[in-house]
């Protein structure tokens, strides 16, 4: 069912928009001219991230500025100005200097939604070493993917996280020299150390070395179809994405209080968590809280977020609740709700409309665009149910991929393809760590082809339709199907595994596992929670399966390969389409 359109009347909204005329911001639209811009910003020392979005700031009239409000589990707020900010981030940058540290080595943290993370993230940047973020709820093994394929020189973590998770690891983390805990006190031996003692006893002063627009700064981890967890590098430049939406998207103006809910975990709550709002010197709020919809809209009311971006899971989990928000909370000041991370329902974009009095906007774009490519924006009317237009300055088409390795793009609406958009923009991701072949795979024709596909409607607007490959989406989170069956097959009962999405009205996809013992074990009740607490235990709640079958045999093609389309097929009852290529006998239904 088409939706009809949400009609936007930009002369009547009472902060007129940053981009109102689309059509011709992409017209005069030049990424070179937005680098002259941002050319020389960090004082004659090239292009930095972290100085172009703090102290640059903290040296003029916003250094008093509210930057970030950090609200504890209890509600607690620490304010941290500029100023502050780039005090605190550069003492991490000295932190990391005299450990030796120092350009394009990574640094890592793994400590949830907590002050220190923000800083290490800037001073790690500062100091020109490339900041990893690590989802805190992700188990050892899944750490241990991403330290030791990300070459982490230093952890920064907790002492529960790390006496939980990593301390067991160290013997396979050769490379791993500093283990900096943010809770630790006094010397504790074996390259850990305690952060604030360090932080302590460095200056708040740093000189920041001269950076290259193109120095690596970011290492952001995405899963892959066929094997385990890509680690996506972005480079400084990166920033003028980040800044250029936090304008024409998330529209910030001065004085904007701005909320993403996303976890620094993942792209999101560092791309639009931390750098977008200080790149734009506005104040961003980060929450160390959970998903709770009173404790959310007492925040949306109590801070007075004017801008907020959230997920379909979270707006989703709000539409089920009995709540009347408006009624209930003054979100008088909120101006405009954004989404990202799945497809955002029709549905939702009305209940915002209905029960916040905003429409939500959806935007799109992965951790390998590094800031959002496309997007419904404030000024220009809805079409719900679609991820809106490209970015002023981003080339967007869908295309069709070739027998002879090249793409042409499909040139009529509503033909569905694969999502593809022209390379070369200052966020394309610029590398899959080791992974060259791989990274050179998702080019062809000049264009990097996303896995998504999606169609263009006449009016330029994209839709989404899916995923190309086998990568799960649930609650927001990139789940590799290789990953999960990986773990599940370290169990000794497990002889193979197929893991695949099922579709989920809240999380939008579920991971479901199906798992053939090996011989002398029996698929009871009993093994079967085992093997979950099995794979929660090392991947972590977010990855793990929530539901997991046994099955004599798994679907296999002539390779050999587990045809993981056939069991999501049999799961929702669709036909299994071509089954030519599948093992002769096995895996009959
Ligand atoms: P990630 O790299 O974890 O940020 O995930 C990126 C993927 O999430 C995209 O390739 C899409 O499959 C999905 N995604 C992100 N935003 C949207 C959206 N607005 N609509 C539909 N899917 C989305």
């Amino acid at each position: 069912m088409d939706w009809p359109p949400i009609k936007k009347k930009p002369d009547s909204l009472a902060i007129p928009p940053n981009l109102q005329e689309y059509e011709a911001a992409c017209a005069s639209f030049s990424w070179e001219a937005l680098r002259r811009e941002f050319t020389g910003v960090s004082g004659g020392r090239g292009m930095n991230m972290a100085h172009a979005a703090v102290d640059r700031h903290a040296g003029g009239p916003l250094a008093d500025h509210l930057a970030l409000r950090w609200l504890s589990r209890d509600g607690d707020a620490t304010d941290f100005t500029y100023r502050g900010l780039m005090a605190e981030s550069n003492r991490f940058a000295n932190v990391l200097r005299q450990l030796g540290i120092g350009r394009g080595e990574t640094v890592a943290v793994f400590t949830g939604r907590i002050p220190a993370l923000y800083f290490a993230a800037l001073g790690t940047l500062k100091n020109c070493a490339v900041f990893c973020p690590l989802f805190a709820s992700f188990g050892p093994e899944a750490v241990w993917q991403r330290l030791q394929r990300g070459d982490a020189r230093v952890l920064v973590t907790t002492s529960r996280l790390y006496g939980q998770k990593v301390a067991g690891l160290r013997r396979r983390l050769p490379g791993l020299r500093h283990v900096l805990l943010v809770d630790g006190q006094g010397e504790q031996g074996e390259g850990v150390r305690s952060l604030p003692d360090l932080m302590a006893s460095t200056s708040a002063d740093f000189t920041l070395p001269s950076t290259d627009p193109l120095d690596p700064a970011l290492l952001h981890f995405t899963s892959g179809t066929t094997g385990m967890p890509k680690g996506a590098i972005h480079v400084h430049e990166a920033l003028l994405v980040h800044y250029i939406t936090g304008r024409y998207v998330l529209d910030f103006h001065p004085g904007d209080v701005f909320w993403c809910t996303a976890d620094p975990g993942w792209v999101t709550g560092i791309s639009y968590g931390l750098l977008a709002p200080l790149l734009c010197g506005i104040t961003s709020i980060i929450d160390a809280g959970e998903f709770d919809a009173r404790r959310w809209f007492a925040i949306l009311e109590e801070q007075r977020v004017s801008v907020w971006y959230t997920s379909p899971t979270a707006i989703r989990r709000l539409m089920r609740l009995d709540m009347e928000p408006r009624r209930e909370y003054d979100l008088g000041q909120l101006r405009a709700v954004f989404s990202v991370g799945e497809a955002l329902n029709p549905e939702a974009v009305l209940w915002g409309q209905n029960y916040l009095g905003l429409p939500v906007h959806d935007t799109w774009w992965q951790t390998e665009t590094g800031g959002i490519m496309i997007a419904n924006y404030p000024a220009m009317d809805i079409s719900p149910g679609s991820m809106g237009r490209p970015l002023p300055g981003i080339e967007a088409a869908i295309v069709r991929r070739l027998e002879n390795g090249t793409v042409e793009a499909v040139g009529e609406p509503d033909i569905r393809g694969e999502l593809a958009l022209r390379a070369g923009w200052p966020s394309m991701f610029r590398g899959y760590l080791h992974e060259e072949e791989q990274y050179r795979q998702c080019f062809a024709g000049g264009w990097y082809l996303t896995g998504d596909l999606a169609s263009q409607g006449a009016d330029g607007y994209f839709r989404f339709v899916g995923r190309a490959g086998d990568i799960i989406k649930t609650a927001g989170h990139m789940v590799s199907p290789f990953e999960v069956e990986s773990t599940l097959m370290m169990h000794p009962a497990v002889a193979e595994a197929g893991v695949v999405g099922k579709p989920d009205a809240l999380l939008g996809e579920v991971v479901k596992a199906f798992v053939s013992l090996k011989s002398g074990f029996a698929g009871n009740e009993q093994l079967r929670l085992e093997l979950i607490a099995f794979a929660r235990s090392r991947l972590g709640p977010a990855i793990a399966p929530r539901e997991l079958a046994f099955a004599d045999e798994l679907p296999k093609n002539n390779a050999g390969k587990i045809m993981r389309r056939l069991l999501r097929a049999r799961e929702m009852g669709l036909p299994e389409g071509d089954t030519s290529t599948m093992e002769a006998g096995v895996g009959e239904p």
